[in-house]
């Protein structure tokens, strides 16, 4: 049995007068099915007893890119260059997160999945690069500026004791970046593994071991043709969904 990969809905507003429509960029879905995984897209319902069914049905957990966590949520006051929010989202996405950090089931963050994955852990975030960060002649929103998503914006620092660099095969690469936002304080239970020429946090892992990773760039568009070493990472994530599943089964 393929493990299933949990990824929670963005909300998508097309027309003011149609319901909002749960869904996400096909690239994620694709890298899932690419590296051996069952994705299910989790729409976002505001109720504690069915987001739990959800979570009991998932192996692992792919937090994807969108809008900004609430800053609340990191106890900040908000930013006047704060993006837009996605309360529902943050409402699912948090408590998915914290139970499976404690469950130790496996968790990809990419974009604002690291950015959420660092404030469930307890780290906070700079609400806008541009506006808190001082030096940055980089520009991480370069890539949707070309509005292209293989667009290498800038390069990434791996350290080299990381397990990112070892499934990636090595410690610097170039890449995409569309954020204007970024980790700031990393949460206790994870550590910065990976910068962008001025310092800006661009890949968190777990201290522990357990497979708890986020990028701040968009590997599942790099990953079928611009560069795809970053299939390794997510073959890497489902083969750890795989070892969560059979342990679970096991027990
Ligand atoms: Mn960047």
């Amino acid at each position: 049995m393929k493990p299933i990969i949990g990824i929670p809905c963005a909300t998508f507003l097309d027309k003011d007068w149609c319901p909002p429509t749960f869904g996400h960029r096909q690239s994620y879905v694709d890298a899932v099915v690419g590296a051996g995984g069952v994705p299910l897209l989790l729409p976002l319902v505001d109720q504690e007893d069915i987001v739990s069914s959800m979570y009991a049905q998932i192996d692992g957990l792919l937090l994807a890119g969108g809008g900004d966590v609430q800053p609340e949520y990191y106890g900040e006051e908000r930013h006047e260059c704060l993006g837009m929010l996605e309360p529902l989202r943050d409402r699912v996405e948090l408590p998915l997160t914290r139970r499976a950090a404690a469950d130790g089931k496996p968790i990809l963050g990419i974009c604002r999945g690291v950015q959420l994955l660092n404030v469930a852990l307890g780290g906070t975030l700079y609400q806008d690069i541009r506006a808190q960060l001082e030096t940055t002649p980089l520009e991480h929103e370069r890539s949707y500026q070309c509005q292209d998503w293989t667009c290498m914006a800038h390069a990434v620092r791996l350290d080299p004791t990381s397990r990112l660099a070892v499934w990636l095969e090595t410690s610097e690469f170039l890449t995409n970046s569309l954020h204007h936002q970024a980790v700031k304080h990393v949460a206790p239970s994870l550590r910065a593994v990976g910068w962008a020429p001025d310092g800006v946090i661009e890949a968190v892992e777990s201290t522990n071991g357990q497979f708890l990773v986020g990028v701040q760039c968009h590997p599942e568009a790099l990953a079928a043709t611009a560069d795809p070493r970053w299939q390794g990472v997510f073959s890497a994530f489902v083969e750890h969904c795989v070892a969560y599943r059979q342990s679970r089964v096991q027990s």
